[in-house]
């Protein structure tokens, strides 16, 4: 398959011809079926969804009744035997569902807080954890945000003491994506009164442990249909066998996590910003003013071409990015390019989106508005920018 794509029948795609490298034909096919699902399952109900501030769990039962929770896991977990590229295809047409709530919770559990189960866990802890995610039977969150200590992990002060047959867990989390409704958070703590990097662990904590709260559903601006969470633990008992990874090496975990998570943001934003682009294009050719179509006018053409650019440069970059990591290379400076070029862009496109649409691009109804709030925090989750650029510059030398 070698044909130019498109979101809307009968309009151009945006983008150049498909598959490009690492996709081939096999991932092309999965991203048709992947796109009628949402198209389907999900989008329909998005609006209802961002209105209640809530998507329904059985989303996640849907999404693993088609394999599509446990895309890269190995079948005998129960995934599809697949690997982090069929992942990608799943992650960039998620952007589809035109609710960056929805894409955030499903995101947060198959892309953030399960794969540190996969790649460090035990055994017993696949079964008991990871297994049931891929089933959606168990929903995931990681939890590393603290109200003091944002990217700076250093300062993480959720304080897991050592005792007999476990640890007792006092401290608090904020902002977790899935927080209000995860049966198990994949938790930073400190083990040790060692400050800066050591002393840093991972702990599994289940939702029914006594002393473990859910202390608030947090107000957003957007992504209002997923629930953000903040966590208190008081003299919570976790035991020995919830520990994940290695006792002191949890700031590994973190960094060899980071680099998937930025790379599935810069997808999500190139998913995205070719949907709005898309539907920015059929727009402009409908709505006429001063007796033609406003894409008849040089300085509408000029926004969206500029959009256009935004879009195809982010999506190269990370796909880029995509190849090398999938690869096994360290693409640590290729990663945070990747996520530096396609998180403010795609809220700029959004913006750009917005003014062409005029006054119904500020309404509900048009949807672009949301992209628009939604977009806002991609230049500040999982590293912010300025994090970003401080990476790039060591990456240079600096
Ligand atoms: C909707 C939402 C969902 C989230 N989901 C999760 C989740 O599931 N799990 C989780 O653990 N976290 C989650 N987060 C947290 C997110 O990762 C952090 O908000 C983000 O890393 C920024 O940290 P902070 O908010 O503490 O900002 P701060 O670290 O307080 O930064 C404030 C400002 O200072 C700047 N700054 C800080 N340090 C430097 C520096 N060294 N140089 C220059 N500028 C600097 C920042 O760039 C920023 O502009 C979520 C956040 C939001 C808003």
């Amino acid at each position: 398959m070698n044909a130019t794509r498109s979101f809307e029948k009968g309009v151009p795609a945006a983008s150049s011809s498909r598959p490009i490298p690492p996709f081939d034909d096999e991932h092309e096919e999965l991203r048709d079926s992947i796109r009628r699902f949402i198209a389907n399952e999900l989008r329909p109900h998005a609006q209802q969804w961002e209105d209640e501030r809530w998507f329904p769990n059985e989303v996640f039962e849907k999404l693993a009744a088609v394999g599509y929770l446990g895309l890269k896991y190995p079948e005998e977990l129960g995934g599809q035997g697949g690997d982090y590229i069929h992942d990608a295809v799943f992650t960039e047409e998620l952007a589809g569902c035109g609710s960056g709530g929805l894409a955030a919770g499903i995101g947060a559990h198959i892309g953030i807080a399960t794969p540190p189960v996969w790649k460090f866990g035990t055994d017993d802890q696949k079964q008991r954890f990871l297994e049931p995610a891929i089933r959606g039977e168990r929903i995931a969150a990681l939890g590393i945000t603290e109200p003091d200590a944002g990217p700076d992990v250093a300062g993480i002060k959720t304080l897991a003491k050592k005792v007999d047959g476990g640890y007792l867990v006092n401290g608090a989390k904020t902002f977790i994506t899935n927080g209000v409704r995860a049966d198990f958070v994949v938790t930073a703590v400190k083990t040790s009164d060692e400050g800066g990097h050591q002393g840093l662990s991972f702990l599994i904590l289940e939702k029914e442990m006594e002393g473990y709260t859910v202390s608030k559903k947090l107000e957003k601006m957007g992504w209002h249909a997923s629930d953000t969470g903040e966590l208190a633990f008081q003299d919570v008992f976790v035991p020995d066998e919830n520990l994940l990874g290695e006792e002191n090496r949890g700031f590994y975990l973190i960094m060899a996590n980071f680099q998937w998570e930025r790379l599935l943001m810069s997808l999500g934003a190139v998913g995205a910003m070719g949907r709005v682009i898309e539907q920015t294009l059929t727009f402009a050719r409908e709505r006429k003013a001063f007796g033609r179509s406003i894409s008849g006018f040089q300085a509408i053409r000029h926004k969206i071409a500029e959009m256009a650019i935004k879009h195809e440069a982010g999506r190269d970059v990370t796909y880029h990015a995509l190849r090398l990591f999938c690869d096994g290379q360290d693409a640590v400076r290729e990663v945070t390019i990747a996520k530096l070029a396609t998180q403010r862009a795609c809220f700029e496109v959004a913006d750009e989106a917005l003014q062409i649409h005029g006054g119904a691009g500020y309404m509900k109804e048009y949807e672009i508005e949301r992209a628009a709030r939604d977009a806002r925090l991609g230049p500040i989750g999982g590293g912010t920018d300025e994090i970003m650029k401080e990476i790039l510059g060591k990456q240079m030398g600096l």
